[in-house]
């Protein structure tokens, strides 16, 4: 199974990620995640990454998608899930011609859709409480608008083929997971 996890910055892609590897049992590939530890622990690709994280830009689509084509090459175990990626319409189609290679294909794909001012409200509650280094006020900004002009078509990619589930995110954490299970179990509806 290949599940895509998508939405904004802000909107619980995290936080729902984590207890959908736990219920599902699937491999969580969040190139978020990947990408920030690469910069800590300065390989290659995290001196290649840095100064896009810092901008709150988005990272080269064939330097994502090398990345995750490996991690679903050396993965196992009943699926994985995807977070953060695919985050443009190109690394969209880039996923597709690996998982083709494979004779697999996207599963299913979940976008969480919250409100901009709500987004704002709460990425800027998060730069007080975690100190992530791109959650100040300006890149904030620029990573809602990266999302609305290069993320939002991925959305609708994922329509026009009939895998994609919109689910509301300005519920609780928990109301938000059992919508994401009921939808994935009833196929969609
Ligand atoms: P995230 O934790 O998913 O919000 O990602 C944090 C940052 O990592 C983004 O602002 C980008 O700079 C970079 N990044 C994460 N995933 C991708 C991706 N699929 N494509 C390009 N850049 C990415």
């Amino acid at each position: 199974m290949i599940l895509v996890l998508l939405g904004p910055p802000g909107s619980g892609k995290g936080t729902q990620a984590k207890l959908i590897e736990k219920e599902l049992g699937l491999t969580h590939i969040s190139t978020g995640d990947i990408l920030r530890r690469a910069v800590v622990d300065g390989t290659p690709l995290g001196r290649e990454a840095q100064g896009y994280l810092d901008a709150g830009e988005l990272v080269p689509d064939r330097v994502v998608i090398n990345l995750v084509a490996d991690r679903l090459r050396n993965g196992s175990g009943p699926g994985f899930l995807l977070d953060g990626f695919p985050r443009t319409v190109a690394q969209a189609e880039g996923l597709e011609t690996v998982l083709d290679r494979a004779g697999g294909s996207v599963d299913r794909v979940i976008s969480i859709q919250v409100r901009r001012d709500e987004l704002l409200r709460r990425l800027v509650g998060r730069s007080a409480v975690e100190g992530r280094s791109d959650d100040s006020q300006d890149v904030i900004a620029k990573r809602l608008e990266v999302y609305e002009q290069q993320t939002r078509p991925v959305v609708g990619f994922y329509g026009q083929k009939s895998v994609l589930v919109e689910v509301n995110g300005e519920q609780t954490v928990g109301e938000v997971f059992a919508e994401i299970q009921r939808r994935i179990s009833s196929g969609g509806k």
